[in-house]
């Protein structure tokens, strides 16, 4: 899942604002794929749950457009 090529593109993004005050508004499920609309939004560190396969994430912000979903 994680290529060495992604982990150095990581080490040069830094956001503007902090982690925290990215929000982003649905995610597509890890494990099934599913596209899942959070309508009160996420954030970095928030915990998800997927709404189909029922799998739990935890939400790691990279950059104000992009977050990368750990398995809890
Ligand atoms: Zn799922």
């Amino acid at each position: 899942m994680f290529k060495e090529k992604d982990f150095d593109e990581e080490q040069k993004i830094k956001p503007s604002v902090p982690l925290s005050k990215i929000k982003f508004f649905e995610f597509d499920c890890p494990n099934c794929e599913a596209n899942n609309p959070m309508n009160d939004g996420f954030k970095h560190e928030d915990e998800l749950v997927c709404l189909y396969c029922g799998l739990e994430y935890k939400v790691k912000t990279v950059s104000e457009n992009k977050f990368k979903l750990i398995p809890i």
